[in-house]
């Protein structure tokens, strides 16, 4: 009886993951193919199909399922798929079911129509023209927050539709240590003098003859992957065999090429997580925390360590024989690792990154709270990339408009790509011990032992336990620890810089 009620469970969920990756299909598309003229009928399109699985999933119906399973479920192995589904279903469940289906499809329809509001915003530096997309994006956010109990902090809510279980305070917490241990870093490197400036100009196309060579070599095959250009990279897809992920290109510097690494790092996650979960609300990385461990993982860890340079190096200046025909394998690595604070979050080297989500992490607060009139929002931006990163923001384009969170109204969002900087580091430690031949594989372009361990022992879980759970499974405890990252940057940089490796 039991065993047939859970058929049921799993062929209706497996029904809404079908309209969840239909969805994704319908922005992968909007971003990627969608003429302009497209976009006010794909917010009704992707409202619809949102509000659907939405409606489908939160019934009374699918809740009196999912209890009657409840004490089934929890007969089982803790591990066994049933028991993970029933699980973590029930958990979703009672998070989605506090929001009303009409909530639900409004934000999906405000964001939708707010993305080429932002665009074209950013385009002109127009922040004026933005502000009543993001002011209806936050009032849909507060009105999100009202329908549920918030016991310490309304952020808390938010936060924990990225990463579950996280709490605004224990973020706080982990970003006060980086306050205080990273961005002295990031002086003390400034003390030293610095980085010289380099103006490049890499033609386009052998950039993306190399760019496919380096993520080939990382896994990405023609049979299950895709890779196209878009205004902001992201990784996508529709299940596990068929992963999509976008990248920009530049000619003064190699930043598209780290953004497509990171791309493949999102995907690569996606791509091994155990089949036997597919069209399941299971298959697919944990949190976007963990998730962003990964991306960062093979852009930095893996993109911008020395014995991939020594493998990659010879072929890039083959490339580019005019660009880096002075160079050598270890002056390019100090390039591609310079420090400097810059404007741009996504082009933010490894030491200044996480000052620009402490940034972002403070304001989301602050713009929930209405703390300030939103029109202020540039100002408090500027004051803010002054105090942590000592520069002046020229344009509203460079500062506040950058990003396309807050026109999809992702609030909450932001503080998972730092948490998954730290996660990489400490993930980062466990491999290196597991595996001490790794760095000698990147030197021979082999990097099919990181890839295996990562299946095993992250990926191929997909959503089974908690993110706490699963990183106990992976490093040995649940709670995200900011030492090893910072550690691992004063190692590098006092390699690079000469700075002290310790304090
Ligand atoms: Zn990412």
């Amino acid at each position: 009886m039991s065993q047939q009620k859970f058929d049921q469970l799993r062929e209706q969920l497996a029904e809404i993951s079908d309209l969840v990756k239909t969805a994704a299909l319908l922005g992968w598309d909007q971003h990627v193919m969608m003429p302009p003229g497209g976009a006010s009928l794909r917010a009704e399109q992707l409202a619809t199909v949102g509000r659907i699985a939405h409606q489908k999933f939160t019934s009374a119906k699918m809740g009196k399922l999912i209890d009657g399973l409840r004490s089934w479920g929890e007969q089982r192995d803790y591990d066994s798929f049933e028991a993970s589904l029933i699980r973590v279903a029930a958990l979703d469940w009672e998070k989605a079911s506090k929001v009303p289906s009409e909530l639900r499809a409004e934000m999906s329809r405000s964001a939708a129509l707010a993305n080429p509001v932002w665009v074209d915003a950013r385009k002109r530096n127009d922040f004026a023209a933005f502000l009543p997309v993001l002011r209806k994006n936050l009032d849909l956010r507060k009105r999100y927050i009202d329908c549920f109990e918030v016991d310490d902090e309304p952020y808390d809510i938010v936060l924990d539709d990225y990463e579950r279980g996280m709490k605004t305070k224990e973020v706080r917490g982990i970003f006060d240590y980086l306050k205080e241990h990273q961005a002295p870093l990031v002086k003390e490197v400034a003390a030293r003098g610095g980085n010289a400036e380099h103006h490049h100009n890499f033609a386009l196309e052998p950039q993306k003859v190399f760019e496919l060579e380096v993520i080939r070599a990382f896994g990405f095959t023609d049979e299950a992957w895709r890779l196209d250009p878009t205004v902001h990279p992201f990784a996508s897809g529709t299940g596990i065999t068929d992963i999509r992920i976008t990248t920009r290109y530049f000619s003064e510097h190699f930043g598209g090429l780290f953004g497509t690494m990171h791309e493949f790092g999102h995907g690569l996650y996606e791509r091994q997580v155990d089949p036997a979960l597919e069209r399941s609300p299971l298959a697919r990385g944990v949190s976007l925390g963990l998730h962003e461990s990964q991306s960062r993982m093979w852009e930095n860890l893996v993109g911008r360590s020395l014995p991939f340079w020594r493998h990659f190096f010879p072929r890039l200046q083959e490339l580019f024989p005019d660009e880096l025909g002075g160079y050598d394998d270890e002056r390019w690595y100090r390039e591609v690792n310079a420090v400097e604070p810059s404007l741009i979050r996504v082009e933010a080297d490894e030491a200044t990154y996480n000052l620009h989500i402490i940034l972002r992490f403070e304001l989301e607060q602050a713009m929930l709270a209405g703390e300030f009139p939103l029109e202020q929002l540039p100002e408090e931006w500027n004051r803010r990339m002054w105090d942590y990163l000592g520069i002046e923001v020229r344009n509203d384009t460079l500062g506040v408009l950058q990003d396309v969170h807050w026109s999809g109204g992702s609030i909450g969002y932001f503080p998972t790509y730092a948490l998954g900087n730290l996660i990489s580091a400490q993930i980062w430690e466990k491999i290196t011990a597991d595996l001490p031949d790794l760095h000698d594989g990147f030197e021979q372009g082999e990097f099919g032992p990181l890839r295996d361990w990562l299946r095993e022992h992250l990926h191929r879980h997909g959503r089974k336990f908690t993110p706490g759970e699963t990183l106990e499974r992976v490093v040995g405890t649940s709670q995200i620890d900011p030492e090893p990252y910072v550690r691992y940057l004063r190692e590098k940089l006092a390699a690079i810089y000469g700075i002290a490796t310790t304090t």
